[in-house]
């Protein structure tokens, strides 16, 4: 097998191996794998500010960021403070504390569709407790999602997934029997009329439409205004509940998520990653009315022995406050606007036929010439010129996203520098997949 990357990196390899002895694959989640761009993963030592540093003592600009959590950058010194003063405290109380409800009135505040909010300990967690919640609430049993949308490796969600399933060719898992996803209906994304032909044949026995108001997890893709009008407008006339998944565009697209950025008010929403500062804390709210039906205010069962735990929610808090006070995202958008001029004219240079999707500081690069509006657009990409591209990059010191169907994430800890640098190397790399 001739080696993906230019580079020798035989700590990383190291570890590597040693991992697959007593870890799955050699990870704990797929996509850390790099199954989508061949070669083995590296190693993470540290990361500070923007940068990950791996364990053959190579830096990388991280435009994965955690796959999203990280917006301030790594080991932010208030985040680092927080919870340092936290584990003094004690580490889990199974009892509750003021933090968990400090961090509720926060995420409270900035997402005004967002009444009352639990935690829980990651966003799978999250969209599996949300689409039952809807599910008690409407006494009704359907849910549809879109393919390409991924709301973590929930059993009745994970049809037609996209993330890691996706790259991974298991778009159906094996050990998820058909009871766990009989009830779910995958449609097309920003198909209004896929949408309106099944609400016309059975809106009254939906549960719930669960989606990523802006798609991360089939790389980019933004909704159209007129699916997003047609969902919120078919679900009000049919008593559906209208859940987002803001697990990764929360507290990234804006302060207020995807739904502040666009004025949208679903029902239920789904939260994760950035409200733990990096910590493992997932979330759901919606309005009052709703979360009321969960245990022990109402009768839908939900717990959790980690859940609200006091370290996890210092962290949340510190970063929260960090971008309440100092709201960074027009300046994420800025830089993102840049990449997404600089690449664009990068490949054109080039010849290599690209479209880039962007919304703030989310982005992908598509190796294709169409449009990508959904998930069979998506998988049109030149995935053998995305691995040359992503190690390209990664030889250059760029931590991409190892597959297509992710995006990558600008932080708040990049400099317009190092932004110029990323344009000068996607500029080289693209020149060496057009030779
Ligand atoms: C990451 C993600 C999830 C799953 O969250 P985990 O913390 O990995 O369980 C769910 N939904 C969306 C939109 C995500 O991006």
């Amino acid at each position: 097998m001739s080696l993906p990357s230019g580079k020798l990196r035989p700590n990383s390899a190291a570890a590597f191996a040693k991992a697959q002895m007593r870890i799955p694959g050699g990870v704990n989640s797929p996509a850390r794998a790099f199954g989508g761009v061949g070669g083995s993963p590296i190693f993470i030592a540290r990361a500070e500010g923007p940068y990950l540093h791996d364990v053959d003592g190579n830096r990388y600009l991280d435009f994965i960021g955690s796959w999203g959590p990280m917006i301030l950058g790594h080991s932010h010194p208030a985040v680092v403070e927080a919870v340092i003063a936290a584990i003094y405290d004690g580490s889990s109380y199974g009892a509750p504390c003021e933090r968990e409800t400090e961090l509720a009135e926060m995420v409270c505040d900035a997402i005004p569709s967002v009444e009352m909010v639990r935690f829980v300990s990651s966003g799978t967690e999250a969209a599996m407790s949300a689409i039952r919640l809807a599910r008690g609430w409407k006494g009704r049993d359907l849910i549809v999602k879109f393919a390409g949308c991924y709301h973590g490796h929930v059993d009745a969600l994970l049809v037609s997934a996209g993330s890691s399933a996706l790259t991974l060719g298991v778009p159906n898992s094996p050990g998820i029997p058909k009871g766990c996803t009989q009830d779910t209906i995958v449609l097309r994304y920003n198909d209004t009329q896929q949408l309106a032909e099944l609400f016309a044949a059975k809106g009254d026995q939906i549960a719930g439409v669960m989606l990523e108001p802006v798609v991360g997890n089939m790389g980019l893709v933004p909704p159209s205004v007129e699916f997003r009008r047609e969902l919120r407008r078919l679900t009000h006339h049919h008593g559906t509940a209208l859940i987002y998944d803001e697990v990764m565009t929360g507290f990234r697209l804006s302060y207020g998520g995807a739904q502040m950025l666009l004025g949208d008010e679903p029902d239920v929403t789904a939260l994760g990653k950035i409200i733990g500062g990096g910590y493992p804390v997932g979330a759901y709210g919606g309005r009052a009315d709703i979360m009321k039906f969960i245990m022990p205010a109402g009768p839908v069962f939900q717990a959790g022995t980690l859940s609200g735990n006091p370290i996890a929610m210092a962290a949340g808090i510190a970063t929260l406050k960090v971008l309440k006070q100092n709201p960074p995202y027009a300046r994420l958008d800025q830089l993102g606007q840049r990449i997404e001029t600089g690449l664009n004219r990068a490949a054109t240079e080039c010849g290599i036929p690209h479209r880039i999707n962007r919304v703030g500081s989310m982005w992908t690069l598509f190796f294709t010439d169409r449009d990508v509006t959904d998930f069979d657009t998506a998988v049109l990409s030149d995935k053998a010129k995305f691995a040359r591209f992503f190690w390209e990059m990664m030889d250059r010191g760029f931590y991409l996203p190892c597959s297509q169907y992710e995006a990558a994430f600008i932080s708040a800890a990049m400099t317009d520098a190092q932004i110029g640098e990323m344009l000068i190397a996607a500029k080289e790399s693209l020149h060496a997949l057009s030779m």
